[in-house]
Formats: structure tokens, C-alpha cells, sequence
């Protein structure tokens, strides 16, 4: 039988059942009225859309349902009442840790009636300046300045100085501050080894950066009809992503880490990829253990599936560029794998240029495209903008620029060997103590310290009373710290080393000894299970930043807390 008479066959066996079936429904409904059959087909159809739309929503049912469940639990009388008071108390005791003034302070409220001048000003600014009690020069601070060398800072403020009223929204108006942020993006092209086509924008921090690409890879996932994009990334992931998701009407799927080495388990990974996912993400390294993703085998199944890949070295961009000409080796994580479509890389931090300047950049110039905004109609004219803000400090890009330029490569492999010599000292020096253990293999800047033995955030408290200022990581329990410039000073690592024994030793005496203060508040936090008080006590805090009352406990409360060293 030959192919065309075959389907014959198939044709005729077809038409049959479908004049069964149609015989079958017909004789059926032969005793139903019309209005009878429209109307049980609209109720059926409504119903299925219903709940379709009810089981499948960007939350998952069982989410919703826990959530559902603890607003349930909070109308009760007793229950919803001691909830709230535990509440009240807790944002208190914040707002007295956070916004209690030294003595005589008060807080301006309204516009001076006639203008200060300039001594005025710069007398005020120094009553500001008293605040300040983190003595974070000296290198007892956990990442947050990455250098703040004083040679630079009076270049950069200079620098600030000249470019302060520029802005690059107008590059006809001012054309250098156009090409400062042209070679910005080249020169970090150059350093993660973009090929021609590739390019970047500068942005004013890493989360911006990593909005851009998750917005990029949204509309390209858009425009292949998927409706719900999906993000799939590594637990450890920053939370830029979760923000990136919230914002852009993305599902940011959690990948859990191998635990061992907690690099992102690649099976998982792959078993994650579906038609929805617009993207995949590994860090270099991720924020909490300061490890490197294993971005080789990720890369190998963007390339298969091809689907973008984001790199996220925002945190050691511009330390891992550099490592192998200060003499230590990383697998390859940059655009030298044809998987890696793009990477965020922040100058702010190991680029040690001042706050609010990252780079993003793409391997090639089609994913640019999307990242971009134009209004072609607007009345004000046709608006073209390349990120998240419309107006933006030149002035900042600029001090950027010198940055790059002041340090060089040679600044920058000198600040990448003596840091990573330190970050390994410290690792070391750590994985020797007995009762605490080390995070995996880090190999870059970061190292986070766990605990078997003991409440890992009786350290914390115990490091933070030595007048050190470390991370506190969650699920698991951990604390990081993120070695700069001001860690390679002398003596630094060791002192770090050396009071991290010792407190060990004392903890050790009485491992299972109840954790206090704010040790024990981080603790509690992990193990609330309805997320949702988390969230209420975290906008209680953002409230507090902006807060202009004293808070009335204040007197009693002064420096009670842990923190206030
Ligand atoms: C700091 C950081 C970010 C976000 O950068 P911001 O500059 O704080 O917005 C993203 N990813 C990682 C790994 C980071 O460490």
C-alpha cells in the first residue's frame, strides 16, 4: 500500500467515528430544549476558565493557600492580638536602635526661612558626620566600602566637581560624559573578553544591571508568545532577581545548591527548563558563600536549550578578571563561553569607584535592544532611554571613568592579589578551627562561617561585642565576611582570626547554651513560618529610615543594642 492510499484509509476511518460521535451527542441532547444546551455549554465554559485561572496563577496554589491560612489565624481574637503586640514591640526596639540622636540633636522638618551659608552648611554636615560610630577604615566591616583610598577620593571629588550639572540624557549638550560611559562599557567588554558585537550600558548600581537583563530576556521571551517568563536560578541567587521578577511579572524558579560545595546543582537545573524559561542565571561567585557557580556546565545547556544566560558578578566582577594575571586560577565565567549572553558587573564595589555606577553587558548587540525604552509619540518629543532612570548623574559616571583610568590593570591585579591572598589567609586560618566549618571551597573574596556544634549566631553576637561588623545569612544559618582593600591592611586577618578562636573556645565551653540579642532575633526570623510577619516587621524597618520622630524610649535605650559599637 502506498503512502496516499494509506491516508485514504485514515481519512475514511476518521469521517466514521465523527459521524458516530456526532449521531451519538445528537441523540443525546435529542430531549433537551436549545436554551437548555446554550446554557449548560456558558456554564461549563466559565466554570473550566475559572478554575484554570484559579490553579494556574504566577503564586503557587499551596502558597496561597499558607497564606490564606495565617490571615485566617491572625482574626483570631487572642491569637491576632499577641501577634500584634509582639509587633509593636519588635518595631519599637528598631526604631530605638536605628533613629535614636546623640544628645541636643534634633531633626529639621522644614526649609530653613532664609538660606545657610556655606560655613553654616559645612558646620552642620560635621554634627552629621558624629553619627557615624562603624569605624569601617579599619577594616572591621564586612564588604560595604571596597577601598575609599584618599588619593582617589580627592581626584574623584574633582572629578565629581567638574562633571556634577552633566547628564548623559543630553550626550549633545554634553558629549564627553557620552564618551566617558562608551569606554566604560569597552574597557569592561575588554576585561570579560566580549567580541566585537558586544556592548553594555553603564547603570547606577548592580540591581539595576540585573533588572535590565531579566527586562531584556522578559520581552524576548514575550515575543515568542510566552505569557509567564520564567527566571530559573540558583537559590543563592541575589535578591535583585526576586525583585527583577516582582517587578516585571516573571517566576523566579529556585534551584537548589549541591550541599557540599553549594555551587547550583546543574540536573536540577536542567530538569527546571521548560517553554517558560527566558533565562538562566549563575553567579561569580553568589553573594552569601562566596562561590562560584559552576558556569561551564550551565553555559554548555544554554547553549543546548538556547536559552540566555546572565552571569551575576556584580559582587567580584572586577576581581575575578583580574585573578589569573595575580596568579590564581578560576574556570573559565565570561563571554569566552558561547553560552554567557550576558553579565552584570558593579564598579562600585571592586571597580572602587564611588556608589551608584555597575556596568551590564551583552555578548551581543540584539540583546541590547530589548533592554531599551523608546515613547516614540510622547508630546515632550520621541524618548529614547537606555535603563531604569531617565535623567542621570554624569557626574558619577565620570568619577567612574577616572576610577578605571587611576587604577589601571596594575592597580587592579596589586587590590586583586592582596585581597584574595587575604581572603584565603582568613579561609584557612577558619577551616582550622574545631566546632566551626567553612562554606564550601570559596575562591574568590567572600567566606562564610557555619556550625554543627553550636547556634552559629552566638558568634555573631560574640564577633560584633570584638567590634567586628559581619553578615548574617539564613536557611542555613551562616555568617560571611567579604574581605576589601581595608582587610589587607596589617594585622586585619589575623586579629579576625585570632578573635574568631577565641570566641569559638568560649562558646565551645557550653555549645548548647541559648543564643541572645540580635543573634537570637535572626533565628526567630528563619523560623517564623508565616513569611508574611517577616515582611510586615521588614516595611516597619524601611519605615523607620525615614522616620523624624525621636522615639520615646530613647534616653534608656541609648547604644543598648548589640550593633552600636
Ligand atoms: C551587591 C550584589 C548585587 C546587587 O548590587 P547593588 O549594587 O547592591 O544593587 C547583585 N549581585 C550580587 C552577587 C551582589 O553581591
Amino acid at each position: 500500500m502506498d503512502y496516499w492510499s494509506a491516508l485514504e484509509v485514515y481519512k475514511e476511518m476518521l469521517l466514521l467515528y465523527l459521524e458516530e460521535g456526532r449521531r451519538l451527542v445528537n441523540s443525546h441532547c435529542a430531549h433537551l430544549e436549545p436554551w437548555q444546551i446554550i446554557g449548560v455549554s456558558v456554564i461549563t465554559t466559565v466554570g473550566v476558565v475559572w478554575i484554570k485561572s484559579f490553579l494556574f496563577q504566577q503564586e503557587s496554589l499551596v502558597s496561597r493557600i499558607k497564606k490564606r491560612c495565617f490571615r485566617l489565624l491572625r482574626k483570631i481574637p487572642f491569637v491576632g492580638a499577641t501577634i500584634q503586640r509582639q509587633l509593636s514591640k519588635a518595631l519599637d526596639d528598631m526604631s530605638v536602635s536605628l533613629c535614636t540622636l546623640k544628645e541636643g540633636m534634633s531633626y529639621t522638618k522644614v526649609l530653613p526661612s532664609k538660606g545657610l551659608s556655606e560655613n553654616q552648611v559645612t558646620d552642620k554636615i560635621r554634627e552629621y558626620e558624629t553619627l557615624n560610630e562603624v569605624k569601617w577604615e579599619k577594616g572591621c566591616v564586612s564588604g560595604a566600602v571596597y577601598w575609599g583610598d584618599e588619593s582617589l577620593t580627592k581626584l574623584l571629588v574633582k572629578v565629581y566637581g567638574d562633571f556634577a550639572w552633566s547628564n548623559p540624557l543630553h550626550p549633545d549638550i554634553f558629549p564627553g560624559v557620552r564618551k566617558m560611559e562608551a569606554e566604560v562599557v569597552r574597557m569592561s567588554c575588554a576585561l570579560f573578553h566580549g567580541g566585537p558585537s558586544s556592548c553594555g550600558t553603564v547603570t547606577s548600581g548592580g540591581t539595576e544591571s540585573i533588572l535590565m537583563a531579566c527586562k531584556a530576556y522578559r520581552d524576548m521571551a514575550y515575543e515568542r508568545g510566552v505569557k509567564y517568563p520564567e527566571i530559573v536560578a540558583p537559590v543563592s541567587v541575589h535578591a535583585a532577581f526576586d525583585k527583577a521578577a516582582h517587578y516585571f511579572g516573571m517566576k523566579l524558579v529556585h534551584i537548589p545548591l549541591d550541599k557540599k560545595s553549594m555551587k547550583v546543582d546543574v540536573k536540577a537545573m536542567r530538569r527546571a527548563i521548560g517553554r517558560n524559561t527566558a533565562m538562566l542565571v549563575c553567579s561569580a561567585p553568589q553573594f552569601p558563600h562566596g562561590i562560584m557557580d559552576p558556569i561551564e556546565e550551565v553555559a554548555k545547556l544554554a547553549e543546548r536549550y538556547n536559552i540566555p544566560l546572565h552571569v551575576d558578578a556584580c559582587l567580584g566582577g572586577f576581581l575575578i578578571v583580574f585573578m589569573a594575571k595575580a596568579g590564581y586560577t578560576l574556570a573559565p565565567f565570561d563571554f569566552r563561553l558561547k553560552g554567557v549572553t550576558s553579565i552584570s558587573a558593579d564598579t562600585h564595589k571592586y571597580g572602587y569607584a564611588p556608589k551608584g555606577s555597575s556596568v551590564i553587558l551583552y555578548s551581543d548587540r540584539k540583546y541590547r535592544q530589548y533592554q531599551y525604552f523608546v515613547a516614540p509619540d510622547w508630546q515632550g518629543g520621541i524618548y529614547a532611554s537606555p535603563s531604569v532612570a531617565g535623567s542621570r548623574p554624569g557626574g558619577i559616571i565620570a568619577a567612574c571613568w577616572a576610577t578605571m583610568m587611576y587604577m589601571g590593570e596594575n592597580g587592579y591585579v596589586d587590590a586583586t592579589r592582596k585581597i584574595i591572598s587575604t581572603a584565603r589567609r582568613i579561609r584557612t586560618g577558619i577551616g582550622k578551627v574545631k566546632g566551626i566549618f567553612v562554606f564550601g571551597e570559596p575562591e574568590v573574596s567572600v567566606v562564610a562561617i557555619g556550625s554543627d556544634v553550636f547556634d552559629v549566631f552566638r558568634l555573631s553576637n560574640a564577633l560584633t561585642s570584638k567590634g567586628w561588623n559581619l553578615n548574617t545569612l539564613q536557611y542555613p544559618s551562616s555568617i560571611h565576611i567579604c574581605c576589601t582593600v581595608l582587610h589587607t591592611q596589617a594585622g586585619v586577618a589575623e586579629r579576625f582570626i585570632n578573635d574568631v578562636k577565641e570566641q569559638v573556645a568560649i562558646i565551645m565551653k557550653n555549645p548548647k547554651e541559648k543564643t541572645t540579642g540580635m543573634g537570637a532575633i535572626y533565628g526567630m526570623a528563619q523560623s517564623i513560618p508565616d513569611r508574611s510577619l517577616v515582611t510586615e516587621i521588614s516595611r516597619g524597618f524601611l519605615d523607620c529610615l525615614y522616620s523624624t520622630e525621636v522615639p520615646e524610649s530613647s534616653t534608656s535605650h541609648m547604644n543598648g543594642n548589640g550593633k552600636a559599637q
